[in-house]
């Protein structure tokens, strides 16, 4: 049960003053982490960190302050110029002047008689606010403060900029962070004192205290002792959790597996290539896990295009060598049947017996490929989700490979590991994680990397090219497809909430079609299932040339003779998202495109993505650039999955701390491993503040 001491901080953000019921609706926008399905607490705006400040301790003559920025001025206030008559659209304005020149304050339906006791004539007030110069002459629109010199102290000195969101004012998101905290209860102290010490940090009452309300500009600051603070906090949480749940895993002794080659041989001979060394290097990693007494907790870490699905597969023989089952899961329904089509073939060459699961097999089918898992009548089954559920039951699961694991959660890694005993477990992504995240999204794994692509690959050119341009492009896909080439063309997804006009992928279909023909297919998210998979059929067949989608295609599909790929609308996908895309084509001997079609004006991180795309191929400088260019928990697609992102820490800021807390929390569980001194309690309170009450679980199940 969470601690009460945390009960203030989980108390609905309407009980702040300000926030109502409409407000709150608005808050999870600003809220930097998933908050769906319950309401925005009081301590999740608490970790609404201010992106930048505004200074008012300098006080500027108008004439030197700089434009188009907030500044402060001492003024006298002139004369007040209302409106004409009738013309109350036109604005309000309030002449005043200092040493150095004259400022017209200007108010759009004011309200006079306010404003008359507020800047009454002859007076001298200080205001702030943003200066703009129109012709030279000084004006400012809407002052953010205006207080008399008199009552100078009133006026903020510092003032917090918080993220914005339509319908939701700075100034009043402001006012329920700064009540918020005062609601921060003193907590027990989970920090190992010297670590504190050696960094210096404060408490993390006062931690937040110090950031919402700064007393120096540095004070908001991500290296600031206050925002390491909770970083640490967070990274520690995390860390804390990931160890629980490996120690989970690892509790069950494993058992070893191992083979006499003879399933694994078969597979070579019916394999149209040789591995790669890369290859070769992962499989003997595995194979060697497996011949281990304890479990196997491996990473296969492999760019788009290395190559997973066969390493997958030799160690899925050697599980079936050793009399096992294997256990194969996809994220999505195609890429399931995907892999389904790749393995089935070379396994069944080897005597092996294959069965596919996912929400799509129904009725007698199901409960027959039930059965046969259940009785070990089958040796390897790939699918989806389906294969968590309860109703799946193996005689001898032996090995689990989960494929794309950023997609799925911790809670989901030990649902599948109870399916059997000591299962071994393999985790292939293709996001080209940076070292220092491997740890924080993965946790303790072993790593084996795939670092070349197999021979042969040509590289992929890369070029862009504005939507007013896209006539070339159509003739030159018309003869491109003449001469046999395949294409890809992906459209972003659009969200009916969006007001843009964007051309989605049906819209594109209806354009393409007329030109060319039933040469054009289309596959997107809402299709049924066995429309989606006539639509890849017919693509991989060849009977369409041109096959047009959301980035239901973005992961894992495999037609190795596609050679182009159209992206649409390329400034909104990230980095990450369009080097995947990119991915799906340059897998065969042939010159590859990839065409990023954009829509003009781009914004500068926009061009920035594009020309990184242009310049490289290589995933993880693609993924060190994308991290310059974004926050951490977006490059691991945490936004989409849910999965556990960041609210404070920024990895490219903090990573020193990352490894600190990776080892505070194993010498923790070493010492302690049941939480139950002091610090074991603090630190429990501190996975329930930051939503790790999984791991909690984890530890009272044992
Ligand atoms: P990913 O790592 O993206 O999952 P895949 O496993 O889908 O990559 O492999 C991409 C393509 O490369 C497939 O068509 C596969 O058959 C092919 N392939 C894999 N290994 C080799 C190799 N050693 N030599 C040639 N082609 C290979
Ligand atoms: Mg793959």
């Amino acid at each position: 049960m969470r601690p009460n001491l945390l009960d203030p901080l989980f108390a609905p953000a309407t009980v702040l003053d300000g926030i109502g019921p409409k407000l709150a609706k608005l808050l999870p926008n600003v809220v930097p982490h998933d908050t769906t399905g319950r309401d925005v607490r009081v301590g999740d705006l608490l970790f609404v960190l201010p992106h930048s400040i505004i200074d008012r301790r300098k006080t500027y003559l108008i004439s030197e302050a700089p434009e188009a920025t907030v500044v402060t001025l001492k003024i006298s206030i002139d004369h007040h110029q209302p409106p004409p008559p009738g013309k109350g659209k036109q604005p309000y304005r309030v002449y005043g002047h200092d040493a150095s020149n004259e400022i017209a304050l200007t108010f759009f339906h004011a309200r006079g008689d306010w404003l008359g006791k507020a800047l009454p004539e002859g007076s001298e007030v200080i205001v702030s606010g943003r200066l703009e110069r129109f012709n030279g002459r000084a004006a400012m629109v809407h002052p953010d403060h205006m207080v008399p010199v008199a009552r100078a102290d009133e006026l903020p000195l510092l003032e917090n900029v918080y993220p914005l969101t339509a319908g939701l004012s700075g100034k009043v998101l402001r006012r329920a962070i700064l009540a918020g905290t005062d609601r921060v209860p003193d907590l027990p102290e989970w920090l190992d004192p010297e670590v504190s010490r050696g960094q210096n940090f404060p408490s993390l009452r006062m931690a937040l205290h110090r950031l919402h309300h700064p007393t120096d500009p540095l004070d908001i600051n991500p290296d600031s002792p206050a925002w390491r603070r909770l970083a640490y906090d967070e990274l520690l949480a995390g860390q804390l959790a990931l160890a629980l749940v490996r120690k989970r895993i690892r509790k069950a002794d494993g058992r070893p597996l191992v083979g006499n080659g003879s399933v694994e041989r078969k597979i070579r001979a019916a394999l149209p290539y040789s591995l790669t060394a890369a290859q070769e290097k992962a499989v003997e990693d595995i194979h060697a896990d497996l011949a281990l007494p304890e479990r196997m907790l491996r990473l296969l870490q492999g760019d788009v295009g290395s190559g997973k699905t066969v390493v997958a597969l030799m160690a899925m023989a050697r599980a079936a060598e050793a009399g096992g089952q294997s256990a194969l899961m996809a994220p999505t329904e195609i890429l399931a049947r995907q892999h389904f089509s790749s393995i089935k073939v070379l396994a069944e060459s080897a005597g092996l017996k294959t069965a596919i699961l996912t929400g799509r097999e129904k009725g007698r089918d199901r409960t027959e490929t039930l059965k046969a898992i259940a009785e070990g009548n089958v040796d390897i089954v790939i699918g989806t989700h389906a294969i968590f559920q309860d109703a799946v039951q193996f005689q001898n699961l032996v090995l689990a490979i989960i494929d794309e694991q950023h997609r799925f959660g911790v809670h989901q890694r030990l649902a599948i590991s109870a399916k059997g005993e000591a299962v071994d477990m393999l985790v292939m992504t293709a996001t080209p994680i940076p070292r220092t995240l491997v740890l924080t999204a993965f946790g303790d794994m072993d790593v084996s990397r795939l670092t070349e692509k197999p021979a042969g690959r040509k590289p992929i050119q890369t070029v862009t090219l504005p939507l007013e341009r896209i006539g070339e492009l159509v003739n030159r896909l018309q003869s491109a497809i003449q001469s046999g080439q395949k294409v890809y063309w992906i459209c972003p997804l659009v969200e009916e909430s969006e007001d843009i006009k964007l051309m989605s992928a049906e819209d594109r279909y209806a354009a393409l079609q007329p030109i060319f023909g039933d040469k054009v297919g289309i596959i997107h998210g809402r299709m049924s299932g066995p429309d989606k998979d006539a639509a890849m059929l017919a693509f991989k067949n060849g009977d369409t040339r041109i096959l047009i989608g959301t980035t239901v295609i973005e992961v894992g599909v495999d037609v190795p003779d596609a050679t182009i790929i159209v992206i649409e609308h390329a400034e909104r996908f990230g980095l990450a998202q369009l080097h995947q895309l990119r991915g799906r084509v340059g897998r065969g001997d042939r010159q590859s495109n990839c065409v990023l079609l954009y829509k003009e004006p781009l914004g500068l991180v926009a061009r920035q993505r594009l020309s990184v795309m242009r310049e490289t191929e290589d995933g993880f400088r693609i993924s060190e650039e994308d991290l310059k260019l974004r926050g951490e928990g977006e490059l691991l697609g945490t936004k989409q999955s849910g999965a556990p992102g960041f609210r404070v820490a920024r990895i490219e800021r903090h990573a020193d701390l990352l490894q600190i807390a990776r080892d505070d929390a194993r010498l923790m569980l070493e010492r302690d491993p049941e939480l139950t001194s002091p610090r074991g309690e603090a630190l429990k309170t501190l996975l329930y503040l930051y939503g790790r009450d999984d791991a909690v679980r984890l530890l009272r199940a044992g």
